[in-house]
């Protein structure tokens, strides 16, 4: 595969394009290449030269989903490894912006500072990644309590400018 316009990594090794070939469900589809991007204009860099190219991206955080979401025959692009900062958190207005590969615990242990809590609480909360909550609208069980606590519905009023890559979360 080549790289042209994209000076991020891309790995197209057969071991990397089989570990991304999986993700927690029992589907498997092998991707042509993983990319790790370290921020958002190198996102915006891949999404432009895989839409030339015609490559689907299929963006991936944990990998932790339950149906096959995280995994695609194009190119998967992984923020775990490099977008996982939390900008900052403004507790009079309640938003943080952070990263899509921040983990969800990870988000809770700062926003508790500031007497804050990033409500929806999936099971594998100590390892999902916002990206990836937000892409699954991830719920747990103070869904049946709080009935919005999905993770959509946290980050509703924001989420354009989450796609253009200022992930934010809410509450
Ligand atoms: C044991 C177990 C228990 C679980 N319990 C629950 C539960 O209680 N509630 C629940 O809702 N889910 C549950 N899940 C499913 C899963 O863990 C959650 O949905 C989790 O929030 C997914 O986060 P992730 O970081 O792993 O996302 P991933 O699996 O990496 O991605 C999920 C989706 O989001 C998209 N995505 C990821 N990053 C981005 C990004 N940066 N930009 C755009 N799209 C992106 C992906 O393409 C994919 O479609 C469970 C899974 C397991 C294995």
């Amino acid at each position: 595969m080549s790289t042209t316009s994209f000076d991020g990594v891309i790995h197209s090794d057969v071991l990397t394009r089989s570990l991304y070939s999986t993700d927690a469900s029992m589907y498997e589809e092998q991707p042509q290449g993983v990319a790790f991007p370290k921020n958002v204009n190198e996102i915006r860099k891949l999404v432009t030269w895989a839409a030339e190219h015609k490559i689907p991206i299929t963006a991936r955080s944990a990998g932790t989903s339950l149906a096959g979401q995280a995994t695609g025959n194009g190119l998967i692009m992984d923020v775990s490894r490099h977008m996982t900062k939390i900008l900052n958190i403004n507790a009079e207005q309640r938003v943080a912006h952070i990263e899509p590969g921040v983990i969800r615990d990870s988000l809770n242990r700062e926003a508790a500072k500031h007497n804050l809590l990033f409500g929806p609480d999936t099971s594998t909360t100590n390892r999902c990644m916002m990206g990836g909550m937000i892409g699954n609208n991830s719920a747990g069980s103070f869904y049946q309590a709080w009935k919005y606590a999905r993770s959509y519905h946290r980050n509703r009023s924001h989420f354009e400018r989450w796609q253009s890559g200022d992930i934010q979360a809410v509450e």
